[in-house]
Order: structure tokens, then C-alpha cells, then sequence
């Protein structure tokens, strides 16, 4: 069933309305358990929307399979889905830092306060991510270590390539994960692709990943996948490769390869001259997990991430 969480006016003239499509087990007791699927807080971040509409297409295909409450929540900013735009558009306003929010604060305060009542008594919640624009990422969990021990059962759960402990501003206060977390709701971030594309082999990946926690929280009688064990970013180190000259970063590796220590992983060219400005080579081996694909850099910009001292000769 489709409801609205809030409907709002907005001050520029908007009209705000987020929506929820609940799916309720056959038989329903009112006392099952239940899984919040929640996308589209950054508005260019679009690889939820195949989620979503995925998980909701293999519910509808076997309901006899679903034993618990399953509550989709595509876009949390529509907004800036509209409009292709990472913020709340003309409020510039970064949804994910306004949690919990408030019933009687500003407007989007209010709807940060509507979403998180809305959400509050589940067993668990999933807030589906993006990369940005200019980095591809890897189908991967974020938590922080505040919850890690609680939460790190529930990711490994999940079908991704790895867990990322403390990946900085994804898991910080003022999220919805974070909020939901201290009212006891364990609330897990994915992150996958690239901003503003839907990647369906990675979608695939963590919706089968879904099914697969949903069986094991005792939600979904249904068929399930093997799920692969993830690369864990406490069990080695996390290497951050930037570039140190302006040009264009032509990869020589393809996104989520084990690389070698010494391996090249790129070179940045200069088109106005000919020129390698620099060559890229990875300083320990490990998994390129984000690997750049928007070309054209300039001085720190971000080139790939690398975790390193991870299973030797580990295969993705
Ligand atoms: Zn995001």
C-alpha cells in the first residue's frame, strides 16, 4: 500500500511529498517483524531506484514467501531527484545532515522528523547510497565503529564485495543512519556505483543480498543465494590515491581488481602537450575499490581507494 510520510509545502514554492509503499505479508498478525528500504536522500545518487523497484517486482512475484512488513521508501528527497541534484534544490541543503530533525523545527527539519517517526520500531533499515559523479565504488556496507559490533553481523549478511568501518562523512551524526541507530533501529548504509547511472549487476547483487538477510531475520521463506564474504577495512588498511598534477586520468586496471605492490594503476596525461604528468602505481597490494571515472582531475583529486593486507589473492 502507498502512503505519504509528509506532505509539506516548501517556502520556494515547492510541494514536498515522500511516499512509502508498504508490502505486507499474507495472513498478517499485526506482530511480524520489519525491514526499512530507504534511497534517494542525495538526489543524484540513483543505483536505490533499481533496488527498490527490484525488490518490490520479487515481492510481488512470490508474496507467499514473505512472512514480515517490508517498507520502501524510494525518494527520500524528490526533489533533487528532479532535478539530477546531490541537496534539497534551492534550500542547498544536504538531506543526510539534518536527522533526527524536529517536529517543530524548520521544514526540512519537520520532514526529517516525519521520516524517522516513520521508520522508528523497525527491526532493521537499509539507507541505499551512490558514489558521486566522479568515482566508481564498489557494492559495499558503511558503518561506524560506535555500532560496529551490532551492526557488522547484519552487513556481512548483505551479498557486497566489503565493509567499510567508519567510512568518515557517510556514517556521520547527523544521518539518518546514525539518528535511527541511537533510537535502536540497526540502521545499515550501502554504496555502490556511480552517481547519476544505475548499475543493474550490482543492484542484482545487493537485492539478492537483501532476500538473503531477510531469510535469516526470519522475514522471507523463499530461496536465497550463498552470499560472498566481504573484504572487511579493519582487517588491513585503507589507502586514499589522489593526483598531484591537473590533467586527464586514463586507468590502466579495471574496478575491483586485486593490484600488486609497484602495479600502475594509471597515468594522467596533459592534452595540450603530449605529456605524462604522472604515472600511478599502487604502494601495497590489494582491492582497488573505488577507482575514478569522470577523466579530468586537478591537484587532489581523488584517483582510487585501495585496501590493503586483505586476503592474499583474494578473487572478486
Ligand atoms: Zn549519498
Amino acid at each position: 500500500m502507498i502512503s505519504k510520510v509528509c506532505s509539506i509545502e516548501l517556502p520556494v514554492g515547492e510541494h514536498l511529498v515522500i511516499y512509502r509503499n508498504r508490502i505486507v505479508c499474507e495472513n498478517s498478525t499485526g506482530r511480524e517483524g520489519r525491514i526499512a528500504i530507504v534511497s534517494g536522500i542525495h538526489g543524484d545518487e540513483l543505483e536505490g531506484q533499481y533496488v527498490c523497484y527490484e525488490m518490490i517486482r520479487r515481492l510481488k512475484e512470490h508474496p507467499e514467501h514473505l512472512k514480515g512488513i517490508v517498507d520502501i521508501y524510494p525518494q527520500l528527497n524528490p526533489l533533487g531527484i528532479d532535478m539530477a541534484n546531490r541537496n534539497v534544490p534551492k534550500l542547498e541543503m544536504d538531506m543526510n545532515r539534518i536527522f533526527p530533525g524536529s517536529s517543530q523545527g524548520a521544514v526540512m527539519e519537520r520532514v526529517a522528523a516525519a521520516v524517522v517517526n516513520d521508520i522508528a520500531g523497525a527491526d532493521i533499515c537499509l539507507d541505499i547510497h551512490a558514489s558521486d559523479t566522479y568515482v566508481r565504488e564498489i557494492p559495499q556496507v558503511r558503518i561506524s565503529s560506535e555500532f560496529g559490533q551490532k551492526l557488522l553481523p547484519f552487513a556481512k549478511l548483505l551479498n557486497t564485495d566489503m565493509i567499510w568501518l567508519n567510512a568518515s562523512a557517510t556514517v556521520h551524526e547527523s544521518t539518518l543512519a546514525h539518528s535511527l541507530n541511537m533510537l535502536g533501529v540497526p540502521a545499515l548504509v550501502v554504496e555502490m556505483g556511480l552517481g547519476m547511472r544505475v548499475n543493474r549487476v550490482y543492484g542484482d547483487q545487493v537485492v539478492d543480498g537483501i532476500f538473503h538477510l531477510m531469510h535469516e531475520m526470519g522475514l522471507w521463506t523463499g530461496p536465497v543465494i550463498a552470499v560472498r564474504e566481504p573484504a572487511v577495512s579493519t582487517d588491513g588498511e585503507v589507502e586514499f590515491i589522489r593526483a598531484q598534477h591537473a590533467g586527464i586520468f586514463l586507468p590502466e586496471i579495471s574496478h575491483q581488481h586485486f593490484v600488486q605492490q609497484g602495479e600502475k594503476i594509471g597515468e594522467i596525461v596533459e592534452a595540450l602537450t603530449g605529456t605524462v604528468k604522472q604515472e600511478i602505481r599502487a604502494k601495497k597490494a590489494g582491492i582497488v575499490f573505488t577507482l575514478r571515472e569522470y577523466p579530468f582531475v586537478y591537484e587532489g583529486a581523488l584517483l582510487a581507494r585501495i585496501l590493503s593486507n586483505t586476503v592474499e589473492g583474494r578473487k572478486f
